[in-house]
C-alpha cells in the first residue's frame, strides 16, 4: 500500500493550497479528487475553478462590457449600432479560463511532486483512503496525516428539483447556450445576485424570490440599502419575504407558486436558478471507527486550528465551520500543513473579507453596525459616498460608498463595509488595518494616492472623526 506523509481529500481550494504548502514544506503529499471536465479528464480546482468563483468572474466581465456598451458609453460620445452578444463566444471563452486555471493547478502539482488520484476517498479507519476511480475500480493508501477538504454543494429544494435543464444550480446557470428571456432566481444571496445580473445585462427579465424580509441580511443595512437600489435600477426584480411552494416544468417553461407579501403568486420563467445556499459535501465520506464527527448538517467537527480531534485527521474549507469562501479555505488549508510540518499556524475568522461582485460591487469585513449594537458594543461610524471622489465620478462609476465602524472609546476598527466600483479590492486595505489592530486614525493619516477610488477609505476614516474633507460633517 503507498504510503504518505499527508493525503489530501479533495482538491478544491483549500485541497490544493494545504497538498502544495504540505509539498513545499518537504512532506510526501498526495491528493485525490474526483472533480472532471467535458473530456473525462482530472479538472482540479473544485467548485471555485470549475463552476464557481473564476467562471462567474469571466461571465461578470463580458456582461459587464455587454451593459457599459449598450448603456453607459453614450455619455463618452460613442455610439455603437447593432450591439449583439454571441453567448457561444462568451461561454467559450469562459471555458478556455476554467481549462487555463485547472490545467495550473495540475502543473502545480506536478512541479511540487504532489501525487494526483483521480476519483473518490473516503477515510477509514488507521488514516487508510479508499479511492473509488470513475470507472469504479478500487484502491487503498495510507497517510501520517489526513486532510479533508471534500467542499460543499448546492442544497436542493423538494418542491424544486434540479433537471440540469429548467431547474439549474450555479453550474448549470453558468453555461446556458441562449439568454433566457424570463429568469426566476430562488434566493438573493450571492450565487443569485452574480449570476442574475449576468443575465440581466444580457437582456434576460430576471425576478429573484427572497424568502427573507430583508435585502442582504449578513450586509450592514446602509450598504444593503445602497446595493438594493442600484440593482433595482438596473432592472433586477427582487422579491423579499417571497416563499417559493411550487415549481412545475410545463411545456419548455418553469411555472412558480409563491406566497409573497401581497398573498400567493404566480410567475413563469423560461429558466429557473436555484441559489438557496450550500451544504457541506461529506456523503458516503467516512468510514467506519474514524473518530471523525459530523455535526447536525452534515459538517466536520474542528476545533480552532481545524483539527478533527482523531490523531492526524484534519478538515479545511467549505466541508468545516465558517463562511463558505474560497479565501478562507486557502488559508485553512496553509495552516494545516504549516501545523503538520510542525511550525506556526493560524486564521483568523474575524477579519475575513466578504466580496459579491454585482455592480456596483460590494464588499465587507468586521462587525455590522446592528452586530454592534445588539452587542452593546460602544462604536462610532463614518462614511463617504464615491460620488465626491473624482476618479469614481471620471470613471462614470459614482454609486456607492464606503462605511468605517471603529470602537468609540478605543477607536479601533471594527468594521468596513463598502459598495461601489472595485470595492473588492479596496477591501483588502481594511482587512489589513484590522488584522494589524489599526484604529480610524491610522488609516486617516496614512497618505492615499489621488485621484484613486481609495480615497473613499482614507475620507471614510476621517468621517469618523467628523473630519472629512470633501462632504460636510
Ligand atoms: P447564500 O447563503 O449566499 O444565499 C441564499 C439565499 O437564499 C439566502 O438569502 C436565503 O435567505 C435564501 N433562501 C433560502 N431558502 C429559500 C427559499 N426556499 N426561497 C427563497 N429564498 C430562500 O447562498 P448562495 O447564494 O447559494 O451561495 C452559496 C455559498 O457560496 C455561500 O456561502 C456563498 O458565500 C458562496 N459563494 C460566494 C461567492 C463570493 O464570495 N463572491 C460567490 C458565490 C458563492
Amino acid at each position: 500500500m503507498d504510503q504518505f506523509d499527508v493525503i489530501v481529500i479533495g482538491g478544491g481550494p483549500a485541497g490544493y493550497h494545504a497538498a502544495i504548502r504540505a509539498a513545499q514544506l518537504g512532506l510526501k503529499t498526495a491528493c485525490v479528487d474526483a472533480w472532471t471536465g467535458a473530456d473525462g479528464k482530472a479538472a482540479l480546482g473544485g467548485t471555485c475553478l470549475n463552476v464557481g468563483c473564476i467562471p462567474s468572474k469571466a461571465l461578470l466581465d463580458s456582461s459587464k462590457q455587454f451593459w457599459n456598451l449598450t448603456q453607459h458609453f453614450d455619455v463618452h460620445g460613442i455610439t455603437t449600432k447593432d450591439a449583439a452578444i454571441d453567448v457561444k463566444t462568451m461561454i467559450g471563452r469562459k471555458d478556455k479560463i476554467v481549462k487555463q486555471f485547472t490545467g495550473g493547478v495540475a502543473m502545480l502539482f506536478k512541479g511540487n511532486k504532489i501525487t494526483s488520484f483521480l476519483g473518490t476517498g473516503k477515510l477509514l479507519q488507521g488514516r487508510q483512503v479508499e479511492i473509488t476511480a470513475p470507472d469504479g475500480g478500487k484502491q487503498t493508501i495510507a497517510g501520517t496525516n489526513v486532510v479533508i477538504a471534500t467542499g460543499s454543494a448546492p442544497i436542493e429544494l423538494p418542491f424544486a428539483k434540479f433537471d440540469g435543464k429548467h431547474i439549474v444550480d450555479n453550474a448549470g446557470a453558468l453555461a446556458f447556450d441562449a439568454v433566457p428571456k424570463r429568469l426566476g432566481v430562488i434566493g438573493a444571496g450571492v450565487i443569485g445576485l452574480e449570476l442574475g445580473s449576468v443575465w440581466r445585462r444580457l437582456g434576460s427579465e430576471v425576478t429573484i424570490i427572497e424568502a427573507l424580509p430583508d435585502f442582504l441580511g449578513a450586509a450592514d443595512a446602509d450598504v444593503a440599502k445602497v446595493a438594493l437600489k442600484e440593482l433595482n435600477k438596473q432592472g433586477l426584480k427582487i422579491e423579499l419575504g417571497a416563499k417559493l411552494s411550487k415549481a412545475e416544468i410545463k411545456k419548455n417553461e418553469v411555472h412558480l407558486t409563491y406566497a409573497g407579501k401581497d398573498g400567493e403568486k404566480q410567475l413563469v420563467v423560461d429558466k429557473l436558478l436555484v441559489a438557496v445556499g450550500r451544504r457541506a459535501y461529506t456523503d458516503g465520506l467516512l468510514g467506519d471507527g474514524t473518530g471523525v464527527k459530523l455535526d447536525e448538517r452534515g459538517r466536520v467537527v474542528v476545533d480552532e486550528h481545524c483539527w478533527t480531534g482523531a490523531e492526524g485527521v484534519w478538515a479545511v474549507g467549505d466541508c468545516v465551520r465558517g463562511p463558505m469562501l474560497a479565501h478562507k479555505g486557502f488559508e485553512e488549508g496553509i495552516m494545516v500543513a504549516e501545523l503538520i510540518a510542525g511550525k506556526a499556524g493560524h486564521v483568523n475568522l474575524d477579519t475575513i473579507p466578504w466580496v459579491i461582485y454585482t455592480e456596483p460591487e460590494i464588499a465587507w469585513v468586521g462587525q455590522t453596525e446592528k452586530q454592534l449594537k445588539d452587542a452593546g458594543i460602544p462604536y462610532k461610524t463614518g462614511s463617504f459616498p464615491f460620488a465626491a471622489i473624482g476618479r469614481a465620478v471620471a470613471m462614470n462609476e459614482p454609486a456607492g460608498m464606503v462605511k468605517m465602524i471603529a470602537h468609540a472609546e478605543t477607536d479601533r476598527i471594527l468594521g468596513v463595509h463598502l459598495v461601489g466600483a472595485n470595492v473588492s479590492e479596496l477591501v483588502a486595505e481594511c482587512v489589513v488595518a484590522m488584522e494589524f489592530k489599526g484604529s480610524s486614525e491610522d488609516l486617516a493619516r496614512i497618505v492615499h494616492a489621488h485621484p484613486t477610488l481609495s480615497e473613499a477609505v482614507h475620507e471614510a476614516a476621517l468621517a469618523v472623526d467628523k473630519r472629512a474633507i470633501h462632504k460636510m460633517n
